[in-house]
């Protein structure tokens, strides 16, 4: 219900505030390729801007941070009225956005925050503390239903230190792991706790996978673990094969209850083949209408809709945001969920 009332909400401020604007050029930018999701999100994004009347400018810069910095220096030069821009390092942008700022640039930070800067006008993203609640709330779940009572042996991964949703996944996830590690009914055996230690930089799947083979071969020769806490799929891909690299998954050696992020089609099918356990869905298609909404007001001189205006200080401003619901997927409401929404088809899952 509340869902449904926020999307309507949000498709009526889209639809009112596209007619008071709708030409202008829109600058992308966009992390990179390497994952699925941000494909979707800048190909949803040009199509909902070039539906509402805009032309636009989109880049993906591979993960590297002076090159996103030189695409959004040359959007600016290009002369773009709005940029909407999902940071690689949500730190290095100050300078780039105060040159925007001086050109009239109006700045959407799309996904994750933009910090350090006073030059961000609006956030559009998902409410990322419970992307971590769901996550725990989930692996929980996955814990008792595949190994009984506890207790458990987890691993945790973070997702990357320059990002700030990365910290907002483990401290959601955390409000529900901590109380369980403090009684004893989840055992992190590596000890590695906190974002200094579980941060995976660039959310690189490699990094995870070598970082699992350490923790293995270092904790568990003679221990089974039963559950890791991935805040990604990508990351989730790379630790299920250092898991079934030992063994896991065969045998007497049950798969651990590893989580996700994205629904990203990969996993989907790793789910349906009883592998990962599960992932948290974010619709593109729906954080691109709220961006687009956002982008269409700021330009004809409207406020966007937004519904929250605490959570997401920047160090400078806290900076008005539209959060999304996320929803947790796994093998039980995944087609309901994916498929239903038609987010994807039958013939892309199998
Ligand atoms: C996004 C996640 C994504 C991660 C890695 C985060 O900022 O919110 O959806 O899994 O980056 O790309």
């Amino acid at each position: 219900m509340k869902i449904k009332t926020m999307l309507t909400a949000a498709t009526a401020a889209i639809a009112f505030a596209s007619a008071a604007y709708a030409d202008g050029l829109v600058g992308i930018a966009m992390p990179t390729k390497s994952s699925a999701r941000w494909i979707a999100d800048g190909d949803n994004m040009v199509k909902e801007l070039e539906a509402a009347g805009y032309t636009t400018d989109l880049q993906y810069a591979e993960d590297d941070i002076p090159n996103q910095l030189a695409q959004i220096e040359n959007m600016i030069t290009k002369g773009v009225d709005a940029l909407v821009i999902a940071a690689i390092d949500g730190t290095t942008l100050s300078n780039a956005l105060e040159n925007a700022s001086a050109a009239g640039v109006k700045v959407i930070a799309y996904d994750r925050l933009i910090r350090d800067s006073g030059d961000v006008d609006y956030y559009a993203t998902f409410d990322n503390f419970k992307v971590g609640v769901q996550q725990a709330t989930s692996l929980v779940e996955g814990l008792k239903a595949r190994f009984g009572d506890g207790p458990y042996n987890v691993e945790l991964f973070g997702g990357s230190p320059d990002d700030n949703n990365a910290y907002f996944f483990y401290d959601g996830a955390m409000s529900v792991l901590q109380p369980l590690i403090d009684d004893g009914s989840i055992v992190v055996q590596s000890g590695q706790m906190g974002m200094d230690k579980v941060g995976t930089l660039r959310w690189d799947g490699a990094v995870a996978q070598a970082r699992m083979d350490n923790i293995l071969s270092a904790n568990y020769t003679d221990k089974e673990v039963h559950g890791v806490l991935a805040p990604y799929d990508g990351l989730s891909i790379g630790i299920l094969s250092s898991l079934k690299g030992v063994g896991y998954g065969s045998g007497d050696l049950q798969m651990p209850i590893v989580t996700g992020q994205d629904a990203e089609l990969q996993s989907i099918k790793s789910i349906l083949a009883g592998e990962q356990y599960s992932t948290i869905f974010k619709d593109t298609r729906e954080l691109a209408k709220v961006t687009v909404g956002m982008v269409d007001a700021v330009l004809g001189g409207s406020e966007p809709e937004i519904n929250d205006t605490e959570t997401y200080d920047n160090g400078v401003k806290v900076v008005p945001s539209y959060l999304l619901e996320p929803v947790a997927v796994d093998a039980s409401n995944w087609e309901e969920i994916l498929i239903g929404s038609g987010y994807y088809t039958e013939d892309q899952v199998k």
